[in-house]
């Protein structure tokens, strides 16, 4: 996981004269990526001390957890509702709709709403080898299951994130699938998809060239990297100068 956060405008200087602003949204998922670091745990307690922290480094997003899929979670968000940010918007985790079920019906979903968060990340697969190996589904099915969950949440004038899973793998794999995933998220409301090197093997290289493909989307782009390959922080970089507008990462790298 790639840990570089820039204030809310960075100049960009080249030879000392400077060439753009950058507008990065920072988000911190510290709390749920950063806890699958084997040997890390965090308390309920910990975890709120945390997301006031990066409230006063100037996180514009906390993802707090996963609740529903983790019990510590759910209570994390009920605790957190009494807690003034003084300008970082909590972040409810959660992954999209089963197979072969409604969104409304999906008590996964329904738990994610519950927390009264108004900010949800969504992660759903964009490789195909994952949709039909791991999911064992159909790659259309999981095109639905992408534009339904973010639909179902976007209701009441919630935002959105879609992490498209694996996506630099998908690229190399299928580039017109991991891309129609892409399209999809954003015909159905997405506020920004975040391209995930979930498996950190991705080369700076490839980055910039799936993220050229994404682009032409037409939707705001986040990136989140893994460490892997010892590049996380390289292919972020990478992604800025690409033009993302997203950039995840967690506390000293962990998870
Ligand atoms: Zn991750």
């Amino acid at each position: 996981m790639s840990m570089i956060y820039f204030s809310k405008s960075t100049p960009v200087t080249v030879r000392g004269e400077r060439v753009a602003q950058l507008n990065i949204q920072l988000y911190d998922t510290t709390l749920r990526d950063g806890v699958q670091r084997a040997g890390l745990s965090f308390s309920v307690e910990d975890k709120l001390k945390i997301a006031k922290r990066l409230d006063e480094l100037g996180i514009h997003f906390i993802e707090g957890g996963w609740p529903g899929a983790n019990p510590k979670d759910a209570e994390f968000f009920a605790r957190a509702r009494d807690i003034k940010f003084s300008q970082a918007t909590l972040v409810v985790f959660g992954s999209t709709r089963r197979k072969d079920t409604e969104a409304a019906n999906d008590p996964l979903l329904r738990d994610l709403l519950d927390t009264g968060a108004k900010v949800f990340t969504l992660v759903g697969k964009s490789w195909d080898e994952h949709v039909t190996g791991v999911l064992k589904t159909t790659l259309d099915e999981n095109l639905r299951m992408i534009a339904d969950s973010i639909r179902y949440l976007k209701a009441e004038g919630n935002s959105v994130f879609f992490d498209a899973e694996h996506f630099f793998d998908g690229y190399k794999g299928n580039a017109e699938y991991a891309l129609r995933t892409v399209e999809v998220a954003a015909e159905a409301g997405a506020d920004c998809v975040v391209l995930c090197d979930t498996n950190g093997g991705a080369l700076p290289g490839e980055v910039a060239v799936a993220i050229e493909a994404a682009s032409r989307v037409g939707v705001p782009l986040g990136i989140h990297t893994h460490n892997d390959g010892e590049l996380a922080v390289a292919n972020t970089l990478v992604a800025v100068q690409s033009g993302i507008t997203q950039v995840q990462g967690t506390i000293n790298g962990y998870g």
